[in-house]
């Protein structure tokens, strides 16, 4: 069959689409002047009242179906708000798990009980949810995860350890892939089950990483029990689960736009009459120009499966680039450590986060090239 042209692309935003973005571009800066600006990242700015507010704009669920409760809004609607969010660094990081994440993911897997009692505290930013996928030996190879969970009539009892979970100190839930089959292939065994945080045998200690960002987790499970009725989508199924899941987690313009405040200050501070200087900045616009595109194909499912790999691995060492540039164009002042060094050195984690980028060239290579397993 010949390749498919799609005759509806249009790289021009809509009246409606630039109202939007000038909408809440002034969302964002009205939060950043109530909450503070957290462009170090995204991930650090965790505040449950900016989290209300986005909910009462219908900034959240914005594309999720309406039958859910969500606006069913196209999904370019979703990327405008999450990039001006993000480029302003407003505080968005206590409900964009569950809006991105978990809410999509009880939509397709879920059983109606659990729609109706999860969904509707993600859509009015009232719970907060982490994720429970990386374990101390189990990381890119998520096949080899050890964390159990053992079926005793209506519940399940958790036992095993996760590391880096990102807010387990501050979530209501847990979205935990664990093991509850040792039969078979690894990957067969493995399931997808929420957690509610309070729930005892559950032990959590922070982590400081060297940026001085304390959302990483370590999180202990010992005789934990949740309900049998907990497990989301097919028991043992959760591998594909979990690849569909991080489909929607690769590919979003926050793998793009994290860095972007410090690379407008940067071109506003550094000597753009120097050629070398000049033409670096030329590059990085059209990396995000280039990231931007790859982003929006992912949005609107046009890009290939599996492609979300590339979108990814592009984007995240364009902002590790962005990072580069920023250090050398403020020469010493990146020796003082503020809010803007304490950014740049979050660098490293952009390509480690939601996959590796070796790994991700991996998925590439297999699932998109069709090259034999390395
Ligand atoms: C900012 C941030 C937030 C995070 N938040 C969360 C979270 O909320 N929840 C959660 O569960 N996890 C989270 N993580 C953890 C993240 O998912 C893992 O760190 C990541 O998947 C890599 O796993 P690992 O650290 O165990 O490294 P490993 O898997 O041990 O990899 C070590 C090195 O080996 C390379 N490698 C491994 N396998 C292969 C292979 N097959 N081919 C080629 N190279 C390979 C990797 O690229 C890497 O360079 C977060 C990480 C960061 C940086």
């Amino acid at each position: 069959m010949p390749p498919t042209i799609s005759t509806n692309m249009d790289f021009v935003w809509t009246p409606e689409q630039l109202e939007l973005r000038r909408e809440a571009a002034a969302f964002a800066a009205e939060g950043v002047r109530k909450y503070g600006r957290h462009n170090v990242t995204w991930m650090n700015g965790y505040s449950k009242e900016f989290s209300r507010e986005l909910a009462a704009k219908g900034y959240l669920g914005m594309i999720w179906p309406k039958e859910f409760g969500g606006g069913g809004r196209p999904p370019i609607d979703r990327l405008i708000v999450g990039e001006e969010m993000i480029k302003a660094g407003a505080p968005i990081a206590a409900s964009w798990f569950g809006d991105r994440q978990m809410g999509p993911a009880l939509i397709q897997y879920g059983t109606k009980e659990q729609q109706e009692q999860f969904l509707p505290g993600i859509l009015a930013g009232e719970t907060t949810w982490c994720i429970g996928m990386s374990e101390p030996n189990s990381g890119s190879d998520l096949a080899s995860l050890k964390t159990s969970a053992v079926d005793d009539g209506d519940e399940w009892i958790i036992n095993g350890q996760k590391i880096w979970t990102s807010f387990g100190a501050d979530a209501d839930y847990c979205y935990l892939i664990c093991r509850t089959n040792n039969e078979g292939p690894p990957h067969a065994g493995i399931s997808e089950i929420i957690v509610p945080m309070k729930t005892p045998g559950i032990e959590i200690r922070r982590i400081t990483d060297m940026t001085t960002n304390r959302h990483f987790c370590e999180v202990f499970f010992t005789d934990v029990r949740v309900p049998k009725g907990n497990l989301v989508g097919q028991p043992g199924g959760a591998f594909g689960q979990t690849m569909r899941q991080l489909e929607h987690e690769r590919g979003g313009i926050d793998r793009l736009v994290s860095n972007y405040a410090q690379f407008q200050h940067a071109v506003s501070v550094c000597d753009t009459t120097d050629p070398l200087v000049r033409q670096e900045i030329a590059s990085l616009e059209i990396g995000y120009r280039i990231g931007r595109i790859l982003v929006i194909r992912e949005v609107l499912r046009q890009a290939p499966a599996g492609f979300s790999a590339a979108t990814k691995c592009f984007c995240t060492e364009h902002q590790q680039c962005v990072d580069s540039f920023v250090f050398r164009m403020m020469g010493a002042d990146a020796m003082i450590f503020d809010d803007m060094v304490q950014g740049l050195i979050y660098g490293p984690g952009y390509t480690i986060m939601g996959g590796t980028s070796n790994v991700m060239r991996n998925i590439l290579g297999e699932r998109v090239l069709g090259l034999a397993k390395g």
